[in-house]
């Protein structure tokens, strides 16, 4: 254990097609210092959790990870609607760690240097948006969304430029795979009927192994994709999670939540709701997430078309077929999210009438979207601004109502609730209050944080910070 510190790579990546990849070093980095580590991941991993905690130098680049095969992955991507060359310009695939649960998970530093992707980039991150992607996506995991996740963020000791020098930093993500959409777009611009061919079967061995003897392999993944897409973009809606920047690239062909860049959670209802400030025009704004889904899985099929009939009419048949059902499919997908959050079991016709007009209640009285679910378990009257209208008490007393008309018991019903509506999200200016507090060097902000989020569905007192949305004067806005 001492030599490998449990690292098991096998490196199935590295022996696709060289036109996937690029195999790359990451560059050591002047005095790596451990600021997050990740024990629970870790033993997950069947990693040596005491002995890489206190091991910066493994994942930051100095030290080089035994088993491991150091490569940039090769991609595409429609970036705000326009397709681009892109690739890992800041991140390096070690290998992948195979669990002693069997499972195969990619290893991959993100900041370690530049790649023959870079472009005009420094191939570095700073401390700040490493943190920000290590809290997010531990919170999306404990809510029990498909996530990569974050194994450590390690410290440089370096700048990084951006507007002003800021401290730089490396972070580990561990990632059922890092195959996107945009590695299709690639491999499709090849031209190269083999090379697709090849990654169609390695995503179906990877990820849908049950699928990897069908007829038709390319229609087979498409199906596949399209689910974990409908589901993914659901489980968002539900916590009122804004990605940010869904391009082509963004989107795994496993249907986990990748890049933490510009993302946050909605605190009052707004389907408007956006928060990058390069997202002018709202293309990935809260409400717009399933329709730019639907068109991120268009461009997803039309890598496929060729490998999916030789008759290129049939193929767009087909494809534009599942591309149109996923309209009518995702809404079904969150009519049923959006009843487990209301407690209801059974289906009535006026179910969808009744959730969206709770959320036009809430977009017009801008209420807070976590705390609004998590009031009504119980049942009592909804207390206070912005509640105390004659609406809000009238859609009250239908939910009630349809509650009574339930198949299921109200106890069956508070239940359903506390495990849909999350007490604790990673609200924007706690989040940002533990950065800076961790730029400063004080870590205690962002580990009590952490610690709130492992546990989102728990009981939480009124007055406990974490589920408090920011007063006025903490709102934060656009980056
Ligand atoms: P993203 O917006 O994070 O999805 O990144 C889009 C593309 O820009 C990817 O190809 C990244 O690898 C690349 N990129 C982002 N930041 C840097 C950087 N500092 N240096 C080099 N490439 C970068
Ligand atoms: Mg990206
Ligand atoms: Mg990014």
């Amino acid at each position: 254990m001492s030599q490998s510190f449990g690292f098991q790579f096998d490196n199935s990546y590295s022996r696709l097609p060289e036109a996937l990849f690029s195999p790359c070093d990451p560059q050591a980095v002047s005095t790596p210092a451990m600021v997050l580590f990740n024990t629970a991941l870790a033993t997950e991993l069947g990693l040596d959790a005491p002995t890489l905690a206190q091991r910066p130098d493994c994942f930051s680049g100095n030290h080089q990870l035994p088993g491991s095969m150091p490569l940039a992955q090769a991609y595409a991507g429609h970036q705000f609607g326009r397709l681009t060359m892109l690739g890992d310009g800041r991140a390096i695939l070690l290998g992948e760690q195979i669990a002693p649960d069997g499972r195969r998970l990619d290893i991959q530093l993100k900041g370690a240097g530049r790649t023959p992707f870079s472009r005009g980039g420094d191939g570095r991150a700073a401390l700040g948006p490493m943190l920000r992607e290590y809290v997010i996506s531990e919170a999306m995991h404990a809510l029990g969304i498909p996530t990569t996740r974050s194994l450590a963020v390690v410290s440089s000791g370096e700048p990084v430029y951006r507007e002003q020098p800021l401290p730089g930093a490396v972070l580990t993500r561990v990632a059922a795979s890092h195959l996107r959409v945009g590695t299709f777009q690639y491999a499709a611009a090849q031209q190269d009927s083999a090379l697709m061919d090849t990654l169609i079967r390695y995503t179906l061995e990877r990820h849908y192994p049950e699928k990897q003897d069908s007829d038709n392999p390319a229609l087979a993944l498409l199906d596949a994709v399209i689910d974990k897409q409908i589901a993914l973009v659901t489980h968002w809606m539900r916590v009122g999670f804004i990605h940010g920047v869904l391009n082509t690239d963004n989107v795994t062909l496993s249907g986990e939540t990748i890049d933490y860049g510009p993302c946050a959670f909605m605190d009052q209802y707004d389907e408007n709701t956006v928060f990058s400030s390069i997202d002018q025009q709202g293309r990935y704004a809260y409400g717009s997430q399933p329709g730019i889904t639907q068109w991120n899985l268009g461009r997803f099929a039309e890598t496929l078309l060729t490998r999916m009939d030789d008759d290129v009419d049939s193929a767009v048949e087909i494809a534009t077929e599942r591309l149109k059902a996923f309209s009518a499919r995702y809404d079904a997908s969150w009519l049923a999210m959006m009843r487990s959050k209301l407690g209801l079991t059974g289906s009535d016709a006026g179910d969808e009438t009744l959730a969206k007009d709770l959320l036009a209640l809430m977009q017009l009285h801008k209420a807070d979207f976590t705390n609004t679910f998590r009031s009504l378990i119980g049942g009592k009257p909804l207390q206070g601004q912005p509640y105390d209208n004659d609406a809000f008490t009238a859609w009250h007393n239908r939910w009630l109502n349809r509650l009574d008309r339930d198949p299921q018991a109200h106890d069956h019903a508070w239940e359903l609730m506390r495990n849909s509506n999350p007490a604790v999200i990673p609200r924007n200016h706690q989040v940002e209050k533990a950065l800076r507090a961790a730029e400063d060097g004080d870590l205690s902000v962002v580990e009590s944080l952490l610690f709130a989020l492992a546990d989102p569905y728990a009981e939480r007192d009124s007055d406990d910070p974490y589920v408090q949305p920011p007063k006025e004067d903490e709102v934060v806005c656009a980056t």
